[in-house]
């Protein structure tokens, strides 16, 4: 295992800038998925989509399914959200925050600061997309 530190590009007071909105947009989600979800208690870390239920009426069976499979997408992008904005807080824990983890390279700040759980640079984005 490699344990050089990777010598980051970005200055302190912008990392632990990142740090404070990456941890708040985390609040954030994890409290949007606390009202839809409820906690597995076999299996942490997961959540599981609360099936709704407004009655026994066939229109209330119509919106429980309806309002559950809009909770299961929303659950779905929000844990994808959730994972992206945890493994970049760790990024930065180890000290490789803002390096492209294809090329290692370092990603550019603009980059960074319009998407800042991005792990990958530009050009290695549009590589992955056939667009180079
Ligand atoms: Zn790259």
């Amino acid at each position: 295992m490699l344990t050089k530190k990777i010598k980051s590009h970005l200055d302190k007071k912008t990392i632990e800038q990142i740090k404070k909105s990456l941890e708040e947009r985390k609040k954030e989600i994890e409290n949007e998925l606390k009202k839809i979800t409820k906690e597995d208690k076999h299996e942490r870390e997961k959540h599981k989509t609360i099936f709704p239920e407004f009655g026994d009426k066939n229109d209330e069976n119509a919106n429980e399914i309806a309002s559950f499979t809009d909770n299961l997408s929303l659950s779905k992008s929000l844990n994808d959200t959730l994972r992206d904005i945890k493994s970049a807080l760790n990024r930065i824990k180890n000290g490789t925050y803002g390096i492209c983890k294809y090329c290692k390279k370092p990603i550019s700040k603009e980059r960074l600061m319009i998407r800042p759980v991005s792990s990958a640079c530009i050009a290695c984005k549009k590589k992955l997309k056939g667009e180079l």
